[in-house]
């Protein structure tokens, strides 16, 4: 009778980018998450954005000691779907590819409790092509074998047959730690592999720092060990490892290496954020503001005498959506501002209202609180009317104090305000300390004060700032930042330009 159901999500092997789109529609929108070690933090930060979900970590961080039993693991999951919950369980990777993702699947069956499946881009498969070698290759591979390593040798000479897998002829991919490695490596050996078939170990494959080390069967765990490769980390073996002398893409992006942070106070951080991101730049996005709902009671005091109000004005999406809210929680409906006339600035704002059937007949070309003020002088149904505007509590006195200049009586009803996200601006923070930030771009000089409050000024002074123009770099120095690249132009393009030229001068 509950409508609880578990789905395992491959969560793809780090780069947020490879999570697939149905992965990404079921974080936004599940009541509990249940993942381990190999899935990103900034993954389930960005994906499930500001909504209470339940987190619930089983992994094993630092040894196996910390480690959630298996059978724990089923257990919770069990219990949560009983509760009625829509769980995700994310699993690195793809969860049925060495994840126990099966385990858990037939777990889910023997509870009787639905579940789904949504596949993962599993590392086997990415981590080959985030280093530049294709699995299979015309001429060269016709095959591919996924293979895990025990760490107990004596159970994996039973469990895997190395000696077939030798003489198969296929690419091998070795899902395991670089610790088994020699013991496989000889195995193959002894099973007929060439000791000079060429071999690579891929470490955090498809995170910004990737590191590839290259070898053959002989050389590859000696090589692994001397610099110093952790998990997680795969290796491949097989001819195909020399195409990356030609195919090797990941590195060789301009941005390349570089976790940049973009504070997202400003409507074109999205675009800057992008273009980054083509170059090979990691992003990390500041949520730095949030929008905090006010109390509502002044709201629905307007909303009780709505037919005195001759004019409604909305200056946000946002505030059409709290307004709608409070009109259904008192019964009301499109119908109830038949009699009023309503002005959007923004054309979101405009679309919003029209979805609530709500077509406004002022949208002034410009949107901004001036170009409405100019539209309404030239109308003759402005005077001597009543105006409802509900709206932030720290917008400008404009569109105020021009319906007031107007001859009307303007009700500002404030039903939400911005604040500093404290949440994003500590997990930012906290990576600026430990030195995981390599830029911080600032777009205006209020994006400059606003980052030092955010983060703290301790914080905010650790890495190197880029700066979209002079007015903004003194502004940054004055609070103590350290402008290292400075636009040309201030434009976005022109940032983007000088981060590049300092990265490839840097090289
Ligand atoms: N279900 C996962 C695999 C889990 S087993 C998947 O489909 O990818 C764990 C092993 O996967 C690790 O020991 C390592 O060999 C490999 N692995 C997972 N993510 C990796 C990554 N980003 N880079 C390199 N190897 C990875």
């Amino acid at each position: 009778m509950t409508r609880g159901i578990v789905y395992l999500v491959g969560a793809g092997p780090g780069d947020p980018g490879l999570l697939t789109v149905r992965g990404r529609e079921l974080l936004g929108s599940c009541d509990d998450v249940v993942y381990d070690a190999l899935v990103g933090e900034e993954l389930l930060a960005s994906s499930l954005g500001e909504r209470p979900v339940g987190r619930h970590f089983v992994g094993k961080r630092g040894g196996e000691a910390g480690s959630t039993r298996q059978e724990d693991i089923e257990a919770l999951l069990v219990r949560l779907a009983r509760d009625g919950r829509r769980v995700v369980r994310l699993k690195g990777g793809d969860p049925f590819v060495f994840g126990r993702g099966g385990e858990e699947a037939q777990a889910l069956a023997r509870a009787g409790i639905p579940f789904e499946i949504v596949p993962g881009v599993t590392a086997g498969i990415a981590g080959p092509a985030y280093a530049g070698m294709p699995v299979t290759h015309r001429g060269v591979a016709t095959a591919v074998t996924f293979v895990t390593g025990h760490e107990d040798p004596e159970k994996a000479e039973r469990a895997t047959d190395w000696g077939a897998l030798a003489r198969s002829g296929a690419t091998l991919v070795l899902y395991m730690g670089v610790r088994t490695l020699p013991d496989v490596v000889r195995e193959l050996i002894a099973g007929g592999r060439a000791p000079e078939t060429p071999a690579a170990v891929i470490e955090r494959a498809t995170h910004l720092d990737q590191r590839v080390v290259t070898g053959t069967l002989s050389t590859i765990a000696d090589r692994a060990r001397t610099a110093g490769v952790a998990a997680p980390a795969i290796t491949v073996v097989g001819d195909v490892v020399r195409l990356r002398e030609e195919m090797a893409w990941f590195e060789r992006r301009p941005l390349a290496g570089r976790r940049i942070v973009v504070t997202r106070a400003r409507a074109q951080a999205s675009s800057l954020s992008a273009r980054l991101r083509e170059l090979g730049a990691e992003v990390v996005e500041m949520p730095a503001i949030r929008l905090e709902p006010l109390d509502p009671a002044p709201l629905y005091h307007a909303l009780e005498k709505i037919r005195d109000y001759d004019w409604l004005m909305f200056t946000s999406q946002n505030a059409v959506e709290r307004v709608w809210q409070a009109m259904r929680a008192h019964g009301l409906d499109a119908r109830s501002l038949g009699h009023a006339r309503i002005a959007a600035i923004g054309r979101a704002t405009a679309d919003a209202l029209l979805e609530c059937g709500l077509a406004a007949d002022v949208v002034p070309e410009r949107f901004v609180a001036e170009s409405l003020v100019e539209a309404l002088k030239r109308r003759h149904d402005v005077t001597g009317r009543r105006v409802l505007l509900p709206r932030a509590a720290d917008a400008r006195d404009v569109l105020p104090d021009g319906l007031s200049a107007l001859g009307a009586q303007v009700d500002v009803i404030p039903i939400y305000r911005t604040v500093l996200d404290g949440d994003g601006a500590a997990r930012v923070a906290a990576r600026l300390r430990a030195g995981e930030i390599h830029l911080v771009t600032l777009s205006s000089s209020s994006t400059a004060r606003f980052f030092v409050d955010a983060v703290g000024a301790e914080a905010a002074r650790i890495a190197p700032v880029a700066s979209i123009g002079p007015v903004t770099s003194a502004a940054a120095r004055a609070l103590g930042l350290r402008v290292a690249i400075e636009s040309e132009e201030s434009t976005i393009p022109a940032l983007v330009a000088a981060i590049v030229a300092s990265a490839s001068s840097n090289r």
